[in-house]
């Protein structure tokens, strides 16, 4: 079973799993809920989830495997989740693309634009830490990973409008990162796109 990591009383994540390939999952316990999210994919992930009591809701941050492959096995009470993600999964979710709640935590589920997938949508709470899945991350075009420079500048500018001082990243070692300095790398990202090339081939892969 994977270890679950604290990062305030209310908010802790169960690490990423190697084999198979897991992504976090976000974990916050509200006063009437637990919210996850992201699911992982894999057994160790699973059992890890199922040893957290509660009355479950579920956020999706898009439609990849290591992220939502244990939703096949998962109860819930409500998944939030976008349209193309729904889509996807076969899932039903009458998230329109923003949500906001009071759980114990002020809880805040919006689209993120991201070149990495679409359907991106990240979670913050209490206007401090925002859990951001994949969505920083570039896409990959015959092997080579790039960005939309419109996306890029799109996102960029979301995350600067959100009031949260670190970003939760799947996969990335920290987990959690100051926003600022995730801004400051992607905004390197889009100095060096080309006016007549909408994507950007040309960065150091962090
Ligand atoms: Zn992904």
């Amino acid at each position: 079973m994977l270890e679950e990591k604290r990062i305030t009383d209310r908010i802790s994540y169960i690490v990423s799993g190697e084999a198979p390939l897991s992504a976090e999952v976000g974990v916050i316990r509200g006063n009437l809920f637990l919210w996850l999210f992201d699911v992982g994919n894999g057994d160790e992930t699973l059992k890890a989830i199922q040893n957290i009591n509660g009355g479950r809701n579920i956020v999706l941050s898009h439609f990849h495997k290591d992220h939502v492959a244990n939703m096949n096995y998962m109860k819930y009470q409500k998944v939030y989740a976008s349209p193309y993600t729904c889509k996807h999964l076969k899932l039903e979710s009458d998230y329109m693309g923003e949500f906001n709640i009071e759980d114990g935590v002020k809880i805040r589920i919006f689209d993120l634009p991201s070149s990495h997938a679409k359907g991106c949508v990240a979670m913050e709470i209490d206007g401090t830490y925002c859990f951001v899945g994949d969505a920083i991350y570039s896409a990959s075009k015959d092997g080579k990973p790039f960005y939309n420079a419109v996306v890029l500048k799109a996102e960029i500018n979301v995350l600067k409008s959100i009031r949260s001082k670190y970003l939760l990243i799947s996969h990335s070692d920290p987990f959690m990162r100051p926003k600022d300095e995730v801004i400051k790398e992607l905004e390197e990202i889009y100095s060096h796109r080309d006016p007549h090339d909408p994507s950007i081939f040309n960065f150091d892969e962090r």
